[in-house]
């Protein structure tokens, strides 16, 4: 009998690089949860990998830092390309280019950034972002509020107040235009609710939620509440619950059990079609159960605990990003 989680396209729309670069991608020892022998291991066929960019001040200094980390860590996730015995790894611009990856036995590596800081407060960045790295999804802000609009977690080491723009500022509306026209998805994790729901009216293409969980069983400020989540029904959005402790048990100590639960509530209330999964390894996630890429085979022996079909796990675990991903690949060509 084969098992269901070695046919799977599994994908994990939410992973970080260390940083610096240690030139540890495809060592077979390294502390790291995420590297190319992880992900074989663990049955891990597709990544997203985030070029984070911590917000720094909303000044020039911090706007040109921003912008030039946002490509030395492009920079290295596009250096993951390649191959070392018969383990290889594929940078992917498309949903098509993932499914090739997959069944060529690639690793298929989706390239995103993590805050839209990263742009440097120039809207126009994300098309040359794109085109050079084929970035698919960009987060409007991390924790602290940016140029671009408001974040849940206000930073009071940066003089944050609890809003700053009501939710997306002018930039910040015309990034999310831009972001369409070159089709990088708009990821409204880390994002207020005011930015998110302002988001799915401003947005032509459907936005979502690339690591984040259900407020309702968490409350915690990055989980999306059940009026967040029926908005992302109603507009076609996505949320990837990830495996953060601390937002999927109230005091943290969530597990892989907590995970399904959190992706059983979600999908009960908006669908199946609208959620996903996410690690957010070497960005603090991990929980007993799925503490790195090798024991991602875990996550769907606990979905298929919990009662979910095969097609369902299949559509949880890629389908519905890649569908996702097609979306606004569609919409990005009309333009
Ligand atoms: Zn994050």
């Amino acid at each position: 009998m084969t098992d269901l989680h070695d046919t799977l396209l599994t994908l994990d729309s939410h992973i970080d690089i260390p940083w610096p670069d240690r030139q540890d991608a495809w060592a077979e020892e390294t502390p790291r949860q995420v590297n190319v022998p992880k992900t074989r291991k663990g049955g891990l066929r597709a990544v997203c990998l985030a070029a984070y960019i911590p917000q720094s001040p909303r000044d020039e200094a911090g706007h040109a830092e921003g912008w030039e980390r946002v490509q030395g860590m492009l920079d290295v996730i596009a250096g993951l390309e390649g191959r070392q015995g018969d383990h290889g790894a594929r940078v992917c611009r498309t949903a098509a280019d993932v499914r090739a990856a997959y069944k060529a036995g690639d690793l298929a590596v989706i390239p995103a950034i993590e805050n839209g800081h990263g742009l440097g407060g120039r809207p126009e960045r994300i098309a040359e972002l794109a085109r050079r790295y084929g970035v698919r999804y960009m987060t409007l802000t991390h924790n602290g509020h940016n140029a671009l609009a408001d974040a849940a977690i206000p930073r009071k080491d940066l003089a944050d107040n609890e809003t700053l723009h009501g939710g997306l500022s002018d930039l910040g509306r015309e990034t999310i235009a831009q972001m369409n026209r070159s089709g990088v998805l708009v990821d409204v994790s880390h994002a207020a609710k005011s930015t998110m729901m302002q988001a799915t009216e401003v947005s032509s293409t459907p936005v979502f939620a690339s690591h984040s969980c259900a407020r309702a069983l968490c409350d915690h400020p990055r989980n999306l509440d059940d009026e967040q989540l029926d908005r992302l029904k109603e507009t076609g959005g996505l949320i990837q619950v990830t495996a953060m402790g601390s937002f999927l048990k109230k005091g943290g100590g969530g597990t892989v059990e907590d995970l399904v639960r959190h992706v059983s509530y979600i999908a009960d209330r908006i669908g199946v079609e609208h959620v996903g999964i996410s690690s957010d390894f070497d960005g603090g996630g991990g929980i007993p159960g799925w503490k790195d890429a090798t024991e991602t085979a875990n996550v769907t022996r606990a979905l298929q605990a919990a009662g979910f079909s095969d097609e369902d796990i299949s559509a949880i675990w890629g389908g519905n990003m890649l569908r996702f991903l097609e979306t606004a690949e569609r919409a990005a060509e009309k333009v």
